[in-house]
């Protein structure tokens, strides 16, 4: 009799547990129906909307992806909420029945680690700076995607990671080599994961594709360096941040033609004393009209690079040739 009512209590406590999944499961999936693409062997991505974040895309505009290993997953990036991270994992345990082993995460913006909260019991590693940014910037930029995504957000915070790489790491997992790079310049601490068993890079924001880079936090000429020291790696697959997977760099050549255009325009516009409200709307060459997330994308780049730009502008020394005509 004990017997059998600890089998139906159990039975109980089961089917509640199950219904409790579900309804969590159920309810990611009103947000996020994330479906994996396999890239590689043993490697998926889950692509973002090359899209401003909205009430539609829930947030979720960047790429993420993970890595199938014997010693168990590997999770690059967690999107842009606690029910995207969620999302994820319902749709990893869909591909494999191994445990999640290890997150990294690439950089401090809001659309790559805001999913940090469903990986609670997995470590989450990334750089130092990356961990120092998210502690102090963390709660505005979650507190700003709720503004524009709303309540897919729910629940969500900015958990920072736990655990500290440095460039030039290596780490294996199973069969996988994993080499952690460290980059800087689209924010001040930029994480790339070279599976080196693969071939895959996952190039994090350094790299964007078909879809215009975004500034806040950048510094281009460190940008570029990092842009060009890709350039050099060993790898077959390059994920970027945001747009379609390739085999090739054409990712990085894009991102760096297109911020070399960048400063070049901004800087032949404060050569002749235009305004940051001239400039603004300018129209774009095709080629990187073309692009998407465009002209928004630009317009905020106006309102991040500009001002320095026109202010090294101002402050430079006169050409002698003017000097010379005013005398
Ligand atoms: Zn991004």
């Amino acid at each position: 009799m004990i017997a059998l009512a600890k089998r139906l209590r159990w039975r109980v406590l089961v089917g509640l547990g199950m219904v409790l999944c579900h309804s969590a499961a159920a309810f990611a999936a009103d947000y996020y129906d994330l479906h994996p693409q396999q890239i590689a062997a043993d490697t998926y991505v889950f692509y973002g909307a090359q899209e401003n974040f909205s009430f539609d895309n829930h947030g979720a505009i960047a790429n993420t992806g993970f890595i199938v290993t014997d010693a168990g997953v590997i999770v690059i990036d967690t999107g842009p909420s606690r029910l995207y991270g969620r999302a994820m994992r319902a749709a990893i345990a869909r591909v494999t029945d191994r445990p999640i082993a290890q997150v990294y995460i690439t950089h401090a913006h809001p659309d790559h680690f805001l999913g940090n909260n469903a990986f609670e019991d997995v470590p989450i590693a990334t750089l130092a700076g990356t961990i120092d940014q998210i502690k102090r910037i963390g709660p505005d930029l979650a507190s700003n995607l709720y503004n524009l995504v709303g309540p897919a957000m729910r629940g969500t915070t900015a958990r920072a990671p736990d655990q500290v790489v440095a460039d030039g790491d290596t780490v294996v997992f199973g069969r996988h080599r994993l080499s952690l790079i460290g980059m800087r310049g689209h924010t001040g601490a930029d994480l790339m994961v070279l599976d080196r068993t693969t071939g895959v890079l996952f190039a994090g924001d350094i790299a964007f594709y078909q879809r215009a880079a975004t500034t806040p936090n950048a510094d281009i000429a460190r940008w570029e360096q990092s842009l060009a020291a890709a350039e050099q790696l060993d790898f077959r697959y390059l994920v970027p941040g945001h747009g379609p997977v390739t085999e090739d760099g054409a990712p990085l050549l894009q991102t760096a033609a297109y911020l070399n255009w960048l400063v070049s325009h901004f800087e032949a516009a404060a050569a002749v004393g235009r305004s940051e409200a001239e400039v603004l709307y300018d129209r774009l060459p095709p080629r990187w009209a073309r692009l998407a997330v465009e002209p928004s994308e630009y317009q905020r780049s106006v309102s991040h690079l500009y001002p320095a730009i026109e202010q090294r502008s101002l402050s430079a020394p006169r050409a002698e040739g003017g000097a010379a005509a005013g005398s």
